[in-house]
Protein backbone atom coordinates (compact mmCIF):
# COMPACT_ATOMS: atom_id res chain seq x y z
CA UNK A 1 0.00 0.00 0.00
CA UNK A 2 2.86 2.55 0.79
CA UNK A 3 4.92 1.43 -2.09
CA UNK A 4 7.49 4.34 -3.02
CA UNK A 5 7.04 4.14 -6.44
CA UNK A 6 2.91 5.31 -5.82
CA UNK A 7 4.41 8.17 -4.02
CA UNK A 8 7.92 9.33 -4.37
CA UNK A 9 8.81 12.72 -5.20
CA UNK A 10 5.02 13.59 -5.88
CA UNK A 11 1.97 14.79 -3.51
CA UNK A 12 -1.90 13.69 -3.98
CA UNK A 13 -3.62 16.15 -5.70
CA UNK A 14 -7.49 16.01 -7.28
CA UNK A 15 -7.42 12.52 -6.71
CA UNK A 16 -4.03 11.59 -8.60
CA UNK A 17 -0.02 11.59 -7.19
CA UNK A 18 1.08 14.18 -9.04
CA UNK A 19 5.04 16.34 -8.99
CA UNK A 20 4.68 19.30 -6.94
CA UNK A 21 4.27 22.67 -9.11
CA UNK A 22 7.82 23.70 -7.86
CA UNK A 23 9.17 20.36 -8.93
CA UNK A 24 11.15 20.36 -5.68
CA UNK A 25 11.26 17.05 -2.74
CA UNK A 26 11.81 16.92 0.77
CA UNK A 27 14.17 13.46 1.79
CA UNK A 28 12.07 11.15 3.95
CA UNK A 29 14.63 10.34 6.72
CA UNK A 30 15.12 7.77 9.59
CA UNK A 31 15.84 9.80 12.99
CA UNK A 32 17.23 6.32 14.32
CA UNK A 33 19.96 6.14 11.91
CA UNK A 34 19.99 9.26 9.04
CA UNK A 35 19.32 6.50 6.51
CA UNK A 36 17.30 8.41 3.42
CA UNK A 37 13.83 6.68 3.14
CA UNK A 38 12.83 7.97 -0.16
CA UNK A 39 11.69 11.46 -1.10
CA UNK A 40 8.20 12.92 -0.90
CA UNK A 41 6.84 15.82 -3.30
CA UNK A 42 6.99 19.40 -1.70
CA UNK A 43 4.55 21.11 -2.26
CA UNK A 44 4.13 25.08 -2.49
CA UNK A 45 1.53 27.55 -2.19
CA UNK A 46 0.47 27.50 -5.90
CA UNK A 47 -0.57 23.10 -4.94
CA UNK A 48 -2.71 24.62 -2.43
CA UNK A 49 -4.60 27.60 -4.84
CA UNK A 50 -5.42 23.93 -7.23
CA UNK A 51 -6.18 21.68 -4.27
CA UNK A 52 -8.80 24.04 -3.11
CA UNK A 53 -9.89 23.99 -6.59
CA UNK A 54 -10.30 20.53 -6.74
CA UNK A 55 -11.90 20.11 -3.25
CA UNK A 56 -14.69 22.84 -3.94
CA UNK A 57 -15.96 20.74 -6.59
CA UNK A 58 -15.20 17.30 -5.48
CA UNK A 59 -16.90 18.59 -1.84
CA UNK A 60 -20.55 19.04 -3.60
CA UNK A 61 -21.18 15.60 -5.12
CA UNK A 62 -19.45 13.92 -1.99
CA UNK A 63 -21.55 15.59 0.74
CA UNK A 64 -24.82 15.24 -2.34
CA UNK A 65 -24.48 11.32 -1.57
CA UNK A 66 -26.60 9.15 0.48
CA UNK A 67 -25.31 8.81 4.12
CA UNK A 68 -25.13 5.40 3.83
CA UNK A 69 -22.56 5.63 1.21
CA UNK A 70 -19.76 8.34 3.12
CA UNK A 71 -20.76 5.70 6.14
CA UNK A 72 -19.53 3.15 4.22
CA UNK A 73 -16.39 4.84 3.31
CA UNK A 74 -15.61 5.56 6.93
CA UNK A 75 -16.03 1.92 7.76
CA UNK A 76 -13.62 0.71 5.17
CA UNK A 77 -10.73 3.03 6.27
CA UNK A 78 -11.41 1.69 9.34
CA UNK A 79 -10.99 -1.93 7.94
CA UNK A 80 -8.10 -1.22 5.89
CA UNK A 81 -5.89 0.54 8.87
CA UNK A 82 -6.13 -2.53 10.48
CA UNK A 83 -5.47 -4.51 7.42
CA UNK A 84 -2.41 -2.79 6.72
CA UNK A 85 -1.26 -2.58 10.57
CA UNK A 86 2.07 -4.37 10.07
CA UNK A 87 3.23 -1.82 6.66
CA UNK A 88 1.74 1.44 8.43
CA UNK A 89 3.39 0.71 11.98
CA UNK A 90 6.74 0.02 10.11
CA UNK A 91 7.07 3.42 8.55
CA UNK A 92 5.73 4.84 12.08
CA UNK A 93 8.57 3.18 14.03
CA UNK A 94 11.41 3.99 11.34
CA UNK A 95 10.14 7.18 9.88
CA UNK A 96 8.97 9.01 13.20
CA UNK A 97 11.48 7.21 15.52
CA UNK A 98 7.70 5.87 17.47
CA UNK A 99 8.63 2.14 19.94
CA UNK A 100 6.22 -0.19 18.26
CA UNK A 101 3.77 -0.30 21.03
CA UNK A 102 3.39 3.71 20.89
CA UNK A 103 2.76 2.35 16.32
CA UNK A 104 0.15 -0.01 17.29
CA UNK A 105 -1.60 2.23 19.52
CA UNK A 106 -1.56 5.06 16.89
CA UNK A 107 -2.86 2.65 14.25
CA UNK A 108 -5.92 1.62 16.66
CA UNK A 109 -6.91 4.73 17.78
CA UNK A 110 -6.64 5.73 13.57
CA UNK A 111 -8.91 2.22 13.15
CA UNK A 112 -11.57 3.80 15.71
CA UNK A 113 -11.44 7.54 14.64
CA UNK A 114 -12.87 6.17 11.11
CA UNK A 115 -15.81 3.87 12.89
CA UNK A 116 -16.56 6.49 15.29
CA UNK A 117 -16.89 8.77 12.23
CA UNK A 118 -19.19 6.18 10.16
CA UNK A 119 -21.54 6.93 12.74
CA UNK A 120 -21.58 10.72 12.06
CA UNK A 121 -23.60 10.54 8.34
CA UNK A 122 -26.69 9.03 9.99
CA UNK A 123 -26.16 11.46 12.63
CA UNK A 124 -29.31 13.71 13.60
CA UNK A 125 -28.20 17.00 11.38
CA UNK A 126 -30.48 20.01 13.72
CA UNK A 127 -32.84 20.58 15.52
CA UNK A 128 -36.72 21.82 15.24
CA UNK A 129 -37.41 25.53 16.44
CA UNK A 130 -40.12 26.54 17.89
CA UNK A 131 -41.78 29.94 15.78
CA UNK A 132 -43.79 32.34 16.50
CA UNK A 133 -44.90 31.82 12.91
CA UNK A 134 -47.08 29.25 10.90
CA UNK A 135 -44.12 27.37 10.05
CA UNK A 136 -41.79 24.71 10.19
CA UNK A 137 -38.17 26.30 11.69
CA UNK A 138 -35.09 24.24 11.70
CA UNK A 139 -31.64 24.90 12.92
CA UNK A 140 -29.85 22.46 10.21
CA UNK A 141 -26.27 21.21 10.06
CA UNK A 142 -24.26 21.63 6.79
CA UNK A 143 -21.07 20.90 6.11
CA UNK A 144 -18.43 23.71 6.56
CA UNK A 145 -17.15 22.83 2.60
CA UNK A 146 -13.87 22.85 2.68
CA UNK A 147 -11.39 21.66 5.53
CA UNK A 148 -7.58 21.80 6.29
CA UNK A 149 -6.23 20.19 8.46
CA UNK A 150 -2.27 21.07 10.00
CA UNK A 151 -0.56 18.32 11.75
CA UNK A 152 2.57 18.45 13.45
CA UNK A 153 5.11 15.67 13.06
CA UNK A 154 4.98 13.76 17.19
CA UNK A 155 2.06 11.35 16.18
CA UNK A 156 1.33 12.19 12.56
CA UNK A 157 -1.42 9.42 12.06
CA UNK A 158 -3.75 10.54 15.03
CA UNK A 159 -2.95 14.22 14.79
CA UNK A 160 -4.73 14.03 11.52
CA UNK A 161 -7.05 10.85 11.58
CA UNK A 162 -8.74 12.63 14.58
CA UNK A 163 -10.03 15.72 12.13
CA UNK A 164 -9.83 14.30 9.33
CA UNK A 165 -12.45 11.31 9.17
CA UNK A 166 -14.85 13.19 10.80
CA UNK A 167 -14.67 16.54 8.80
CA UNK A 168 -14.77 14.03 5.46
CA UNK A 169 -18.10 11.98 7.31
CA UNK A 170 -19.97 14.98 7.87
CA UNK A 171 -19.79 15.95 3.67
CA UNK A 172 -16.39 17.94 3.62
CA UNK A 173 -13.81 18.03 1.27
CA UNK A 174 -10.39 18.23 3.32
CA UNK A 175 -6.97 19.39 2.04
CA UNK A 176 -4.08 18.08 4.60
CA UNK A 177 -0.73 19.55 5.29
CA UNK A 178 1.30 17.36 7.53
CA UNK A 179 4.93 18.18 8.92
CA UNK A 180 7.52 17.38 5.67
CA UNK A 181 9.31 15.23 8.51
CA UNK A 182 6.64 12.83 8.49
CA UNK A 183 4.82 13.00 5.69
CA UNK A 184 4.58 9.22 4.67
CA UNK A 185 3.33 8.28 8.03
CA UNK A 186 1.43 11.72 8.82
CA UNK A 187 0.25 11.96 4.90
CA UNK A 188 0.62 8.75 2.49
CA UNK A 189 -1.08 6.71 4.56
CA UNK A 190 -3.55 8.55 4.72
CA UNK A 191 -4.17 9.24 1.10
CA UNK A 192 -3.65 5.64 0.26
CA UNK A 193 -6.26 4.19 2.93
CA UNK A 194 -9.00 6.81 1.86
CA UNK A 195 -7.46 6.08 -1.75
CA UNK A 196 -8.63 2.56 -1.18
CA UNK A 197 -11.71 2.70 0.64
CA UNK A 198 -13.18 4.44 -2.68
CA UNK A 199 -13.07 8.02 -1.36
CA UNK A 200 -14.51 9.69 -4.33
CA UNK A 201 -11.10 11.86 -6.21
CA UNK A 202 -10.51 15.58 -5.00
CA UNK A 203 -12.22 14.83 -1.61
CA UNK A 204 -9.32 14.00 0.48
CA UNK A 205 -6.03 15.63 -0.98
CA UNK A 206 -2.53 15.63 1.01
CA UNK A 207 -0.01 18.21 0.38
CA UNK A 208 3.49 17.61 2.66
CA UNK A 209 4.80 21.38 3.05
CA UNK A 210 5.82 23.77 5.70
CA UNK A 211 4.54 26.94 6.88
CA UNK A 212 4.05 28.28 3.73
CA UNK A 213 1.55 25.63 2.63
CA UNK A 214 0.10 26.39 6.45
CA UNK A 215 -0.34 30.35 5.49
CA UNK A 216 -1.56 29.36 1.96
CA UNK A 217 -4.22 27.33 3.43
CA UNK A 218 -5.33 29.75 5.96
CA UNK A 219 -5.62 32.82 3.75
CA UNK A 220 -7.08 30.70 0.78
CA UNK A 221 -10.89 31.78 0.14
CA UNK A 222 -12.41 28.90 -0.56
CA UNK A 223 -11.30 27.12 2.54
CA UNK A 224 -13.69 27.49 5.54
CA UNK A 225 -12.29 25.87 8.65
CA UNK A 226 -8.91 25.03 9.80
CA UNK A 227 -7.93 22.61 12.05
CA UNK A 228 -4.86 22.94 13.49
CA UNK A 229 -2.58 20.66 15.92
CA UNK A 230 0.78 22.30 16.87
CA UNK A 231 2.99 24.52 18.86
CA UNK A 232 1.23 27.45 20.26
CA UNK A 233 3.74 30.03 18.49
CA UNK A 234 2.35 28.59 14.72
CA UNK A 235 -0.91 28.10 16.39
CA UNK A 236 -0.78 32.11 17.61
CA UNK A 237 -0.01 33.13 13.80
CA UNK A 238 -2.59 30.15 12.09
CA UNK A 239 -5.28 32.49 14.39
CA UNK A 240 -4.93 35.39 13.40
CA UNK A 241 -4.43 34.70 10.04
CA UNK A 242 -8.06 32.82 9.99
CA UNK A 243 -9.57 35.81 12.59
CA UNK A 244 -8.20 38.40 9.06
CA UNK A 245 -9.49 36.07 6.61
CA UNK A 246 -12.93 35.01 8.67
CA UNK A 247 -12.54 31.81 8.97
CA UNK A 248 -13.11 29.66 11.86
CA UNK A 249 -9.80 27.64 13.45
CA UNK A 250 -9.70 24.94 15.77
CA UNK A 251 -6.39 25.43 17.48
CA UNK A 252 -4.97 22.58 19.39
CA UNK A 253 -1.36 23.66 21.08
CA UNK A 254 1.29 22.88 22.98
CA UNK A 255 1.21 21.78 27.26
CA UNK A 256 3.04 21.31 30.21
CA UNK A 257 1.08 19.73 32.33
CA UNK A 258 0.57 18.94 35.42
CA UNK A 259 0.75 15.36 37.52
CA UNK A 260 0.11 15.99 41.28
CA UNK A 261 0.84 13.38 43.70
CA UNK A 262 -1.10 13.53 47.21
CA UNK A 263 0.31 12.66 50.35
CA UNK A 264 -1.98 9.53 50.46
CA UNK A 265 -0.59 7.92 46.90
CA UNK A 266 1.09 5.00 46.91
CA UNK A 267 5.02 6.31 45.80
CA UNK A 268 5.79 3.20 43.78
CA UNK A 269 2.64 3.41 41.74
CA UNK A 270 2.76 7.16 41.47
CA UNK A 271 6.01 6.43 39.98
CA UNK A 272 5.54 3.90 37.63
CA UNK A 273 2.36 6.67 35.92
CA UNK A 274 4.89 9.23 36.30
CA UNK A 275 7.92 7.47 34.28
CA UNK A 276 5.14 6.69 31.65
CA UNK A 277 3.46 10.33 31.65
CA UNK A 278 6.70 12.00 31.18
CA UNK A 279 9.00 9.27 29.18
CA UNK A 280 6.63 7.72 26.31
CA UNK A 281 7.34 8.28 22.81
CA UNK A 282 10.85 10.51 23.90
CA UNK A 283 8.02 12.70 25.63
CA UNK A 284 6.82 14.10 22.62
CA UNK A 285 3.25 14.41 23.42
CA UNK A 286 1.44 17.18 24.18
CA UNK A 287 0.10 15.96 27.02
CA UNK A 288 3.68 14.75 28.16
CA UNK A 289 3.75 14.97 32.03
CA UNK A 290 6.06 18.10 32.35
CA UNK A 291 5.54 18.84 36.30
CA UNK A 292 5.56 16.38 38.69
CA UNK A 293 4.28 18.23 41.77
CA UNK A 294 4.78 15.83 45.09
CA UNK A 295 3.49 16.22 48.32
CA UNK A 296 6.75 16.54 50.50
CA UNK A 297 6.21 13.51 52.79
CA UNK A 298 6.66 11.68 49.54
CA UNK A 299 9.55 13.56 47.33
CA UNK A 300 12.58 11.85 48.16
CA UNK A 301 11.70 8.55 47.87
CA UNK A 302 9.37 9.82 44.07
CA UNK A 303 12.44 11.55 43.30
CA UNK A 304 14.43 8.57 43.80
CA UNK A 305 12.63 5.97 41.94
CA UNK A 306 11.90 7.77 39.39
CA UNK A 307 15.86 8.59 38.65
CA UNK A 308 16.24 4.95 39.38
CA UNK A 309 13.54 4.06 36.67
CA UNK A 310 14.99 6.37 34.66
CA UNK A 311 18.81 5.22 34.52
CA UNK A 312 17.02 1.89 33.50
CA UNK A 313 15.30 2.88 30.43
CA UNK A 314 16.93 1.62 27.07
CA UNK A 315 16.86 4.14 24.59
CA UNK A 316 17.86 3.31 21.18
CA UNK A 317 16.48 2.35 17.35
CA UNK A 318 13.07 1.41 17.40
CA UNK A 319 13.24 -1.05 14.47
CA UNK A 320 15.90 -2.90 15.63
CA UNK A 321 16.66 -3.28 19.31
CA UNK A 322 13.98 -3.73 22.01
CA UNK A 323 14.11 -0.28 23.95
CA UNK A 324 11.39 1.80 25.83
CA UNK A 325 12.45 5.06 24.05
CA UNK A 326 13.25 5.79 20.42
CA UNK A 327 15.32 9.08 18.70
CA UNK A 328 14.28 12.46 18.94
CA UNK A 329 13.07 13.57 15.85
CA UNK A 330 16.10 16.04 14.72
CA UNK A 331 19.01 17.61 15.91
CA UNK A 332 16.57 21.05 16.47
CA UNK A 333 14.24 19.42 18.68
CA UNK A 334 17.29 17.69 20.23
CA UNK A 335 18.91 21.09 20.77
CA UNK A 336 16.13 22.45 22.44
CA UNK A 337 15.70 19.67 24.97
CA UNK A 338 19.32 19.87 26.03
CA UNK A 339 19.23 23.99 26.10
CA UNK A 340 16.14 23.67 28.72
CA UNK A 341 17.87 20.98 30.59
CA UNK A 342 21.33 22.80 31.04
CA UNK A 343 19.45 26.42 31.56
CA UNK A 344 17.52 24.82 34.41
CA UNK A 345 20.37 23.27 36.04
CA UNK A 346 22.20 26.45 35.85
CA UNK A 347 19.21 27.45 37.31
CA UNK A 348 19.53 25.75 40.30
CA UNK A 349 17.59 22.26 39.68
CA UNK A 350 19.76 18.97 40.53
CA UNK A 351 20.24 16.30 38.22
CA UNK A 352 19.19 13.20 39.36
CA UNK A 353 18.72 11.39 36.10
CA UNK A 354 20.06 11.52 32.80
CA UNK A 355 21.02 15.08 30.65
CA UNK A 356 22.83 13.61 28.41
CA UNK A 357 22.66 12.58 24.82
CA UNK A 358 24.08 10.08 21.75
CA UNK A 359 22.84 11.12 18.05
CA UNK A 360 19.55 11.39 18.57
CA UNK A 361 18.97 9.48 21.50
CA UNK A 362 17.97 11.63 24.61
CA UNK A 363 18.68 9.74 28.00
CA UNK A 364 15.37 10.30 30.11
CA UNK A 365 16.13 13.07 32.80
CA UNK A 366 14.71 13.78 36.24
CA UNK A 367 15.41 17.23 37.69
CA UNK A 368 15.43 17.46 41.05
CA UNK A 369 14.40 20.78 43.21
CA UNK A 370 13.36 22.49 40.22
CA UNK A 371 13.40 26.46 40.90
CA UNK A 372 10.05 27.79 39.70
CA UNK A 373 11.57 30.04 36.76
CA UNK A 374 13.82 26.90 35.82
CA UNK A 375 13.00 26.98 31.82
CA UNK A 376 12.35 22.90 31.69
CA UNK A 377 9.84 23.77 34.72
CA UNK A 378 7.88 26.82 32.95
CA UNK A 379 7.89 26.22 29.35
CA UNK A 380 6.83 23.18 27.21
CA UNK A 381 10.22 20.89 26.79
CA UNK A 382 8.92 18.19 24.29
CA UNK A 383 11.36 15.65 25.25
CA UNK A 384 11.98 13.31 28.25
CA UNK A 385 12.73 15.07 31.28
CA UNK A 386 10.47 15.72 34.30
CA UNK A 387 10.52 18.73 36.39
CA UNK A 388 10.22 17.57 40.12
CA UNK A 389 8.69 19.64 42.91
CA UNK A 390 7.59 19.40 46.36
CA UNK A 391 4.43 21.19 47.58
CA UNK A 392 3.39 20.73 51.36
CA UNK A 393 -0.79 21.78 51.24
CA UNK A 394 -3.25 21.38 49.10
CA UNK A 395 -3.68 25.24 48.17
CA UNK A 396 -0.40 25.67 47.43
CA UNK A 397 -0.67 22.28 45.07
CA UNK A 398 -3.18 24.04 43.06
CA UNK A 399 -1.18 27.39 43.00
CA UNK A 400 1.42 25.70 41.62
CA UNK A 401 -0.42 23.34 38.99
CA UNK A 402 -2.69 26.47 38.04
CA UNK A 403 0.41 28.58 37.48
CA UNK A 404 1.78 28.71 33.94
CA UNK A 405 0.23 29.32 30.69
CA UNK A 406 -0.93 25.92 29.91
CA UNK A 407 -4.12 24.36 30.12
CA UNK A 408 -3.95 20.51 28.20
CA UNK A 409 -4.19 17.48 30.68
CA UNK A 410 -3.66 17.29 34.50
CA UNK A 411 -3.23 14.04 36.73
CA UNK A 412 -3.57 13.41 40.24
CA UNK A 413 -2.83 10.76 42.37
CA UNK A 414 -4.53 9.95 45.36
CA UNK A 415 -6.72 7.06 47.63
CA UNK A 416 -9.46 9.53 48.07
CA UNK A 417 -10.69 9.72 44.38
CA UNK A 418 -13.40 12.30 45.42
CA UNK A 419 -10.88 14.57 47.08
CA UNK A 420 -9.34 14.38 43.32
CA UNK A 421 -12.07 15.34 41.61
CA UNK A 422 -12.38 18.49 44.08
CA UNK A 423 -9.15 19.26 43.67
CA UNK A 424 -9.52 19.00 39.83
CA UNK A 425 -11.58 21.54 39.97
CA UNK A 426 -10.05 24.05 40.95
CA UNK A 427 -7.35 23.58 38.51
CA UNK A 428 -7.95 24.98 35.04
CA UNK A 429 -7.55 22.06 32.55
CA UNK A 430 -9.21 20.91 29.42
CA UNK A 431 -8.28 17.31 29.80
CA UNK A 432 -8.51 15.51 34.03
CA UNK A 433 -7.29 12.09 34.88
CA UNK A 434 -7.89 10.78 38.36
CA UNK A 435 -5.35 8.30 39.70
CA UNK A 436 -4.07 8.44 36.06
CA UNK A 437 -1.09 9.94 34.35
CA UNK A 438 -1.58 12.93 31.69
CA UNK A 439 -1.19 11.18 28.33
CA UNK A 440 -4.27 9.30 27.26
CA UNK A 441 -6.48 9.34 23.74
CA UNK A 442 -9.65 7.66 22.94
CA UNK A 443 -11.55 8.43 19.76
CA UNK A 444 -14.90 9.18 21.19
CA UNK A 445 -13.61 11.62 24.24
CA UNK A 446 -13.74 14.91 23.56
CA UNK A 447 -9.93 15.95 23.24
CA UNK A 448 -8.92 20.00 23.78
CA UNK A 449 -7.37 22.41 25.95
CA UNK A 450 -7.84 26.11 27.67
CA UNK A 451 -5.07 29.28 27.93
CA UNK A 452 -1.81 28.57 25.69
CA UNK A 453 -2.94 24.77 24.81
CA UNK A 454 -6.05 25.91 22.26
CA UNK A 455 -8.89 27.56 21.48
CA UNK A 456 -10.90 24.76 23.51
CA UNK A 457 -12.14 23.53 20.80
CA UNK A 458 -12.78 19.87 20.26
CA UNK A 459 -11.70 17.01 18.52
CA UNK A 460 -13.64 13.42 19.58
CA UNK A 461 -17.50 12.30 19.84
CA UNK A 462 -20.20 13.07 17.73
CA UNK A 463 -21.29 16.74 19.31
CA UNK A 464 -17.66 17.43 18.98
CA UNK A 465 -17.02 17.14 15.56
CA UNK A 466 -20.33 18.49 14.55
CA UNK A 467 -19.99 21.15 16.05
CA UNK A 468 -16.01 21.45 14.62
CA UNK A 469 -17.44 20.59 11.20
CA UNK A 470 -20.70 22.14 10.02
CA UNK A 471 -22.36 25.11 9.59
CA UNK A 472 -25.86 26.08 11.38
CA UNK A 473 -28.59 27.31 8.82
CA UNK A 474 -31.60 28.32 9.74
CA UNK A 475 -34.64 27.43 7.50
CA UNK A 476 -37.93 28.12 7.73
CA UNK A 477 -40.84 26.51 4.92
CA UNK A 478 -44.37 27.76 4.84
CA UNK A 479 -47.05 26.26 2.94
CA UNK A 480 -48.54 30.02 1.99
CA UNK A 481 -46.32 33.32 2.14
CA UNK A 482 -47.23 35.73 4.48
CA UNK A 483 -48.57 38.73 3.69
CA UNK A 484 -46.77 42.16 4.83
CA UNK A 485 -47.90 45.61 5.74
CA UNK A 486 -46.23 47.02 1.74
P1 LIG B 1 4.81 23.31 14.76
O1 LIG B 1 3.85 24.34 15.22
O2 LIG B 1 6.18 23.74 14.45
O3 LIG B 1 4.25 22.59 13.43
C1 LIG B 1 2.96 22.01 13.38
C2 LIG B 1 2.44 22.12 11.96
O4 LIG B 1 2.20 23.48 11.65
C3 LIG B 1 3.42 21.62 10.91
O5 LIG B 1 2.71 20.96 9.88
C4 LIG B 1 4.04 22.92 10.41
O6 LIG B 1 4.57 22.81 9.12
C5 LIG B 1 2.85 23.85 10.45
N1 LIG B 1 3.15 25.28 10.57
C6 LIG B 1 4.23 25.88 11.14
N2 LIG B 1 4.10 27.22 11.07
C7 LIG B 1 2.91 27.48 10.46
C8 LIG B 1 2.21 28.68 10.10
N3 LIG B 1 2.71 29.88 10.35
N4 LIG B 1 1.01 28.56 9.50
C9 LIG B 1 0.47 27.36 9.25
N5 LIG B 1 1.09 26.19 9.55
C10 LIG B 1 2.30 26.25 10.14
O7 LIG B 1 4.78 22.16 15.86
P2 LIG B 1 5.74 20.89 15.99
O8 LIG B 1 7.01 21.30 16.62
O9 LIG B 1 5.78 20.13 14.74
O10 LIG B 1 4.88 20.00 17.01
C11 LIG B 1 5.05 20.06 18.35
C12 LIG B 1 4.04 20.97 18.99
O11 LIG B 1 2.71 20.52 18.72
C13 LIG B 1 4.18 20.95 20.50
O12 LIG B 1 4.04 22.24 21.00
C14 LIG B 1 3.02 20.06 20.94
O13 LIG B 1 2.58 20.27 22.26
C15 LIG B 1 1.97 20.43 19.95
N6 LIG B 1 0.96 19.37 19.87
C16 LIG B 1 -0.29 19.64 20.34
C17 LIG B 1 -1.25 18.65 20.33
C18 LIG B 1 -2.65 18.89 20.85
O14 LIG B 1 -3.54 18.12 20.52
N7 LIG B 1 -2.87 19.93 21.65
C19 LIG B 1 -0.93 17.38 19.85
C20 LIG B 1 0.36 17.15 19.38
C21 LIG B 1 1.30 18.16 19.39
Amino acid sequence: MLDASVWSGRIYLGGEWVEPAGGETYPVVEPATGEELGRIGKAGPADVRTAAQHATEAQRAWAALPHTERAAVLRRAGDLWNAHADEVMGWNVREVGAVPGMAGFALGVAAQECYEAATLPSYPHGQVLASEQPRLSLAQRVPAGVVAVISPFNVPIILGIRAVAPALALGNAVILKPDPRTAVTGGVTMARIFEEAGLPAGVLQVLPGGADVGEALTSDPDVRVIAFTGSTAAGRKVGEAAGKHLKRAHLELGGNSAFLVLEDADVDQAVNLAAWGAFFHQGQICMTVGRHLVHESLYDAYVAKLAEKADHLPVGNPATDQVALGPIIDEGQRDKIHALVTGSVEAGARLAAGGTYEGLFYRPTVLADSPLDAPAYCEEVFGPVASVVKFSTLDEAVKLASSGDYGLSLGIVTRDALRGLELAARIPSGIVHINDQTVNDEANAPFGGVGASGTGSRHGGAEANVEAFTETRWVTVRSEPPTYPF
